[in-house]
């Protein structure tokens, strides 16, 4: 920050002495000099001094650059603390069936967010998960993807310990759709079709459909070769969430979780999205965590966290009629929310 102005004021004194003495050797007629010589002089120095300048702003621009390069070849080197294992466990193909065994885990010791959390998801079921903010239902969802391992417990997919499958087998089990969404500066088909070794338009196009996107991208300018800008500014954040939910569904994984995936999206959407819910989730294992309630209404089976344990269990009904804590979130909403 320094450098620059003081090497600016260092020309600029330098410039302003060389008028000042020459001016007066000038005015007193010594040292030879002559009004000619000096504007000459002037002019000279002028040429001489801007490639220091330049020099000056070619230092700066390289310490950034330096500090930059420093930084993220350092995140480059950080080695990931979660392994794949040397010899990971077969997979075949995976029917969708979890299980959190006991699962204990805190980001920072001494601030557990999971205690010892158990349940089990059966095969092709849709598994709403609700409770406050803070409950642990997102860590729940990055725990199943290992991006942490556990304290203490076990999480199996299939009756396999997940630890024990190769990273890349476990990961492409799972879609996710989560609060935050990626996208790239791009054309909306190349977003959707992101990830896919060969991309079939009219299943990128049915998936658009079932995310209730489509008709919103035939109403861009390119339609599906928009170009969508960097992070995809020029969608609203409902619009995104939905491309995100479009790519998740081309992913064809067994398990399918969608993490407060409409939150950002407006309640008509979020309706379209409940009425698609059966034919989104048909034939996987679904965990939706949810903010609205209503969207999870119609689960197989709902999970209630609370401080990162599971207090109630059930269908929307059975846990309605139970008049506990899940009662009372769904109390609490429909007064918040009369429609
Ligand atoms: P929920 O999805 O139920 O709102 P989360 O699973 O996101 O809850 O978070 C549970 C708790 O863990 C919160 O108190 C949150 O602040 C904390 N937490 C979440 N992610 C991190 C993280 N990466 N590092 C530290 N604490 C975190």
């Amino acid at each position: 920050t320094v450098f620059i102005p003081l090497l600016r004021m260092a020309i600029a004194v330098g410039f302003a002495g060389v008028l000042f003495v020459g001016s007066y050797w000038v005015l007193k007629g010594t040292h030879g000099m002559t009004t000619a010589k000096l504007v000459v002089f002037s002019m000279l120095i002028q040429r001489v001094l801007w490639p220091f300048t330049r020099l000056g702003a070619t230092i700066d621009e390289y310490e950034r650059a330096k500090a930059s390069a420093k930084r993220s070849i350092d995140l480059l080197n950080t080695p990931a603390t979660i392994q794949s294992p040397l010899q990971p466990a077969p997979l075949a193909a995976c029917r969708g069936h979890i299980a959190f065994d006991q699962v204990h885990f805190s980001y920072h010791a001494g601030h557990p967010i999971l205690n010892g959390l158990s349940f089990e998801i059966s095969p092709q079921t849709v598994v709403g998960v609700v409770g406050y903010s803070g409950a642990g239902k997102s860590t729940l969802v990055k725990l199943l993807l290992r991006f942490y391992d556990p304290d203490a417990g076990v999480i199996t997919l299939d009756g396999c310990p997940i630890h024990t499958l190769g990273l890349d087998t476990l990961r492409r089990q799972i879609a996710v759709v989560s609060q935050d969404v990626y996208l790239f500066h791009g054309t909306v088909l190349d977003n959707l079709a992101y990830g896919l070794a060969e991309p079939d338009h009219d299943e990128i196009v049915l998936a658009a459909q079932q995310a209730a996107l489509h008709k919103e991208i035939m109403q861009l300018p390119a339609q599906y070769e928009t170009v969508i800008g960097e992070r995809g500014v020029t969608l609203s954040g409902g619009q995104r969430q939905r491309l995100s939910l479009a790519r998740a569904l081309l992913k064809k994984a067994p398990i399918l979780a969608l993490d407060e995936a409409t939150s950002a999206v407006d309640t008509e959407t979020e309706q379209v999205i409940q009425q698609h819910l059966r034919a989104l989730t048909q034939n996987k294992t679904a965990l939706i965590i949810a903010h609205r309630l209503s969207t999870i209404r119609e689960a197989d089976h709902i999970l209630v966290l609370q401080s990162g344990q599971l207090v109630e269990a059930g269908r929307h009904e059975d846990l309605i009629a139970k008049q506990g804590y899940y009662a009372d979130l769904w109390r609490a909403q429909q007064t918040r929310l009369p429609e």
